[in-house]
């Protein structure tokens, strides 16, 4: 029977650890990045169409490019070029993950692109084929479709999966705005040239991960995550951005464990004891007034699954 169409959920992720190193001759920096997929989710659906179309839905729509620039169309384009197919798919995508929210919902969307297309079109690519084409995607799509808990080093795309014991319970306050991910490197990298620190890859160590983080994951240790969740491009993002640096201080005054800036923001991320605890956290960081909405989600969970 042919296939009519395929939906695929995919998770947004929360940066554990973000450390920046110096920015390389092509532009990226390096980075040491501990990766955990949480249980907040954008649909894509696929289904055959005479050409490459996309719609977007949802909370999230609204700044969402709904053409070939969106990068789930990106994805498709990619793999059919791979396969020697025509991208004759039309892709929908229900959007509920915050757009330039640090969240990487572009990076889950490609991901779940890349999965759904190929169920579509039969092509049953191994891992390694969808690896490759996400990466050539961008540094977030790698770890959108493996999931889990991951280091990822070089600009993010090489991956090595983390052991975590047990479920982390996370609240993420959704800003009113978006950041441009460009843009917060870029000010990372003039704040490191004002403090006339070096600012390049070669002079300066590739960075790596905390071994206090990755024994707290490996033992499901919340008080111990807590303590050493980290991310470089925080306290460069809450000095343009004053306003973040108050709902990070608003979580932690509702009982947060511990608080931080999702990757490049402008999503902050809180950590809960438990479920209740974060659906308790969530209530009062939303009547604090200091973010438009809120998300109560757990970690880690699996990469892109139809459903
Ligand atoms: P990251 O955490 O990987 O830095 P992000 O969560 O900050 O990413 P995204 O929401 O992935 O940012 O999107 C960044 C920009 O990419 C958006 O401003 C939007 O214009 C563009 N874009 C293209 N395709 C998509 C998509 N499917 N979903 C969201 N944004 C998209």
């Amino acid at each position: 029977m042919l296939t009519r169409s395929v939906t695929v959920r995919a998770p947004a992720k929360v940066n554990v650890q973000l450390a920046v190193g110096g920015r390389r001759p092509d532009g990226f920096h390096e980075l040491a990045n501990v990766y955990m997929a949480v249980s907040a989710y954008d649909d894509i659906t696929v289904s055959p169409s005479d050409r490459l179309t996309v719609t977007v839905s949802g909370p999230g729509a609204e700044g969402v490019p709904a053409d070939e620039t969106n990068l789930a169309a990106q994805a498709a384009a990619l793999l059919a070029k791979h396969a020697g197919i025509e991208p004759a798919v039309h892709i929908r995508i229900e959007k509920h993950l915050p757009v330039a929210g640090g969240m990487a919902g572009g990076s889950a969307d490609a991901a779940g692109a890349l999965i759904a297309c190929d169920a579509l079109w039969g092509l049953e690519s191994d891992r390694d084929h969808l690896m490759s084409v996400a990466a050539a995607l961008g540094s977030d799509v790698p770890f959108g479709l493996m999931g889990g808990t991951a280091l990822g080093v070089g600009r993010g795309e090489l991956l090595t999966p983390l052991a975590c014991a047990g479920t982390f319970h996370w609240v993420f306050a959704v800003a009113g705005f978006g950041l441009s991910t460009p843009e917060v490197y870029r000010a990372y990298e003039r704040h490191r040239r004002q403090m006339g620190s070096p600012f390049t890859a070669a002079d300066i160590p590739a960075p790596r991960p905390s071994p206090a983080l990755l024994e707290a994951l490996a033992r499901g240790d919340h008080s111990a995550l807590a303590a050493s969740l980290s991310n470089d491009l925080e306290p460069v993002v809450t000095a343009f951005r004053p306003e973040l640096a108050r709902t990070l201080a608003a979580g932690r005054a509702a009982g947060a464990l511990a608080a931080l800036l999702c990757g490049t923001g402008a999503t902050t991320a809180f950590l809960a004891r438990d479920e209740p605890a974060a659906a308790h956290l969530a209530r009062r960081l939303l009547a604090s007034g200091s973010c438009a909405s809120v998300l109560a989600a757990h970690g880690p969970v699996t990469g892109p699954r139809p459903i």
